[in-house]
C-alpha cells in the first residue's frame, strides 16, 4: 500500500495534508466516531482534564482542525474564555466555526488560519499551547515545537496528544491490523478516500515514539517534560513547560 509518503519532498507533503484534510473536512467528526469507537472523545476529554485551564488564562489550540480540544477548553474556562484555534486548513475551520454557532459558543473563541511551524501570533502570548492529532501532519516537528516555545510566555505549557507507539506486543498486532485493514475501509465507506486513510496509517507509523517526542521537545526548550500513555500507548499525552 504505497502512498509514496516515504519520499515526498516537503512541499509535497504538505499538499498531501491540504488535500487530505479539505476532502475530509465535511465527514471528519463522523469519522473520528466511527475509527475510534468514540474513544477519541475520552483522549480529549483526559487532555483537557490533564490541562485544568484557568478562566481567563489565554489558550491556543493548535491544528485545531473543527473545534474539538477548545470547545472543551472553553467549556473550562467558564464566563472568561479566550481560545484560539489555529489550523492550516480554512475547510476545518469552517466546520468548526458552524459547529461552534449551533452551540451557541460565540464568546472567548478566535479563529486564525495559520501553519504550525509559522504560527501568526507575536512571542510569549499565551498560557497554554494544546495541539491533539496535529504534530504528526506537520512537515518539521523540531520547528513546530520551536514555534510553540515561542508564543509561549514564560510559565506557559505545552501539550500534545497523539497517536503514538503501542507498549503491549499483542495490543500492538490488533492494532496494526486495525488500521492496515479498516481504516482505508472506512476511508472509503465514509470519506469516499481510501487514499487519505491510507496516509492517516502510514503518518501514525512514522511519527517518532513516546521517549524520541520528550527528547525533541526538550531540545526545542521545553522543561519538566513527561508523558503518559493511554489505551496502550495507542495515543500519548506529552507535556512540558517554557520556564
Ligand atoms: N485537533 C483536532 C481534533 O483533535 O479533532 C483536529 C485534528 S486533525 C487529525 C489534524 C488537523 O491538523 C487538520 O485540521 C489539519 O488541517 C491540521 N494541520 C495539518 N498540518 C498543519 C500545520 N502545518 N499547521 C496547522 N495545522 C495543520
Amino acid at each position: 500500500a504505497s502512498f509514496g509518503y516515504r519520499d515526498v519532498p516537503k512541499a509535497e507533503k504538505a499538499r498531501m495534508v491540504r488535500d487530505v484534510f479539505e476532502s475530509v473536512a465535511p465527514r471528519y467528526d463522523l469519522m473520528n466516531d466511527l475509527m475510534s469507537g468514540g474513544v477519541h472523545r475520552l483522549w480529549k476529554n483526559a487532555l483537557v482534564d490533564t490541562v485544568n485551564p484557568r478562566p481567563g488564562e489565554k489558550l491556543l489550540d493548535v491544528a485545531g482542525g473543527t473545534g474539538d480540544i477548545a470547545f472543551r477548553l472553553l467549556q473550562r474556562q467558564a464566563e472568561r474564555g479566550d481560545v484560539t484555534v489555529c489550523d492550516i486548513n480554512p475547510a476545518m475551520l469552517g466546520v468548526g466555526r458552524d459547529r461552534a454557532i449551533d452551540r451557541g459558543l460565540l464568546h472567548g473563541l478566535t479563529w486564525a488560519t495559520g501553519d504550525a511551524e509559522r504560527l501568526p501570533f507575536p512571542d510569549r502570548s499565551f498560557d497554554v499551547y494544546t495541539i491533539a492529532f496535529g504534530l504528526r501532519n506537520v512537515t518539521d516537528i523540531d520547528q513546530a515545537l520551536r514555534e510553540a516555545y515561542r508564543v509561549l510566555k514564560p510559565g506557559g505549557r505545552y501539550f500534545c496528544l497523539e497517536f503514538s507507539k503501542v507498549t503491549s506486543a499483542p495490543i500492538g498486532r490488533i492494532y496494526d491490523t486495525y488500521s492496515e485493514r479498516a481504516l482505508p475501509f472506512f476511508g472509503r465507506l465514509v470519506a469516499r478516500d481510501a487514499e487519505s486513510y491510507r496516509y492517516l496509517h502510514e503518518s501514525i507509523r512514522r511519527f517518532p515514539p513516546q521517549r524520541e517526542l520528550a527528547e525533541r521537545m526538550r531540545a526545542a526548550g521545553f522543561e519538566r517534560v513527561s508523558w503518559r500513555n493511554m489505551t496502550f500507548g495507542v495515543v500519548a499525552l506529552h507535556s512540558g513547560w517554557r520556564i
